[in-house]
């Protein structure tokens, strides 16, 4: 059998993307996994295991692919850039349990996909995302309601602080409130920019999202998200000033959601917790039938 290379001794990479000509895109956010402990890291915190289905968000040379097939039933790994396609056959070759797509993950519908590839399975998700997409790649996970059961992923640290702070305090935002809706999240640990090639600006974090099987109930999930981004595009106003102005109510009908929703006008959007921003929803809809 061939003998596996060792996908994170940066000898290694630079020898296999020179012999197929390959260079960073730096618009495709690559900046490849060196530090060995953290893939197998990823895998196991991630869930990969007997019974389990991964799908992996960009697989780049396959360092972290490598750890999941290792142990997952099943690995479908989404890539954009079809450069690292003849890469991947040729780092990846031995896995038989390993389906590689050539895609845009924002374009691809995941439903479809892990109806038809992980039939059976659980389904979790494991990525080093590409940092320009974060957000967008982590609300279509969530947002699509899929049949997944976490979604574990290097973020930038700064998001990663973000998206797990507790409801109610500074560090919280719009998003931290759409992923607490969905998820239960948790930091896992800090990678450093050393740990990748081409070393970024920033550090990193793995963060896990354990999805909720049952998410908070609100009288309509549409105008609760709109009423969260509004409030939060002022946070440092008044939950008054920032709902009248946010959702272009007169003051005196801000007034009467807050009091129904039995909140104080005066306090300030990033104190509010899930049940608050539930409560103002509901007074709003009561008020304002849709
Ligand atoms: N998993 C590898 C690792 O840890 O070394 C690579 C991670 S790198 C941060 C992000 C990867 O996502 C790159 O391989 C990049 O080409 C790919 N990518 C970028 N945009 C994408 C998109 N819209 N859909 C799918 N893959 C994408």
């Amino acid at each position: 059998m061939k003998k596996v290379q060792n996908l994170s001794d940066p000898g290694v990479i630079k020898d296999i993307l020179s012999r197929h000509g390959f260079t960073f895109s730096k618009k495709l956010g690559q900046n490849f996994l060196i530090n060995p402990s953290v893939c197998p890291k990823i895998a196991e915190m991630g869930g990969a295991g007997e019974g389990v289905g991964v799908l992996e968000i960009g697989p780049g040379i396959g360092v972290l692919t490598h750890e999941l097939c290792l142990r997952a039933e099943k690995v479908v790994a989404v890539e954009l850039d079809g450069r690292l396609l003849p890469i991947l056959a040729e780092t990846l070759g031995e896995h038989k349990n390993l389906r590689i797509i050539n895609a845009d993950v924002m374009e691809t519908d995941l439903g479809k996909l892990i109806e038809e590839e992980f039939s059976g399975l659980e389904v979790v998700v494991c990525a080093n995302l590409p940092y320009y997409i974060t957000s967008p790649v982590i609300m279509k996970l969530l947002g699509e309601r899929l049949p997944i059961s976490s979604v574990t992923t290097m973020v930038q640290r700064e998001a990663a602080d973000r998206l797990c702070a507790p409801l109610g305090t500074r560090e919280a935002g719009a998003v931290t409130v759409a992923v607490n809706f969905y998820s239960e999240p948790e930091k896992l640990f800090n990678v450093s920019r050393g740990s990748f090639m081409p070393s970024p600006e920033v550090d990193s974090a793995v963060i896990k999202l354990n999805m909720r099987e049952k998410t908070p109930e609100v009288a309509d999930e549409g105008l609760f998200f709109r009423i969260v981004k509004s409030l939060f595009t002022m946070r440092r106003k008044t939950v008054l000033n920032a709902l009248s102005g946010g959702m272009g109510l007169e003051k005196k009908a801000a007034e009467e959601i807050l009091e129904r929703a039995g909140i104080s006008p005066q306090i300030r959007p990033e104190r509010l917790k899930m049940e608050q921003f539930a409560a103002i929803c509901e007074a709003y809809c009561g008020l304002m039938p849709q």
